[in-house]
C-alpha cells in the first residue's frame, strides 16, 4: 500500500497542536508591527483566536475519545483507540476494523462514509 493512513485521533491532535503553534506564530508576527497599534492588535486577536480554536478542538477530541473503542492492536500488541468502522493503529498504523464484513478487505477510509461508492479507478 502506497498511501499512509494515520489514526484519526492522532490526526486531530496534530491539527490542534499545529493551531497552537500557528497562533503563537501569528502573535509573534504582530510584535513586528508595534508602531501600528491596530495591526498589532489584529495579529494578537487572530493569534488568540487560533489558540482558542485549538482549545475547542482539544475539547472536541476529548468528547470523541469517549466514543472510541479501545482494542489491542494485533500487530504491535499495544492498546489503541479506534474511531469509526475503520481506523489505523496509533502506534504502528496497522489498518484495523471493527466490522467483521470488512475483515481481510483492503483498508479504505471510505468505509467510514455513509455514501460509500465503489472505487472508480
Ligand atoms: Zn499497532
Amino acid at each position: 500500500m502506497s498511501v499512509k493512513y494515520s489514526n484519526k485521533i492522532n490526526k486531530v491532535r496534530t491539527f490542534a497542536l499545529s493551531l497552537v503553534f500557528v497562533g503563537f506564530g501569528v502573535m509573534y508576527i504582530g510584535l513586528f508591527f508595534r508602531e501600528t497599534a491596530w495591526l498589532m492588535g489584529l495579529f494578537m486577536i487572530l493569534g488568540m483566536l487560533s489558540v482558542g480554536l485549538s482549545t475547542v478542538v482539544y475539547f472536541w477530541i476529548g468528547m470523541l475519545s469517549t466514543k472510541t473503542v479501545q482494542v489491542i492492536c494485533p500487530n504491535c500488541e499495544k492498546p489503541t483507540k479506534l474511531l469509526g468502522r475503520v481506523d489505523a493503529c496509533m502506534h504502528c498504523k496497522e489498518p484495523l476494523t471493527l466490522d467483521k464484513n470488512l475483515e481481510g478487505k483492503e483498508f479504505d477510509e471510505r468505509y467510514n462514509s455513509k455514501k460509500y461508492r465503489e472505487p472508480s479507478q
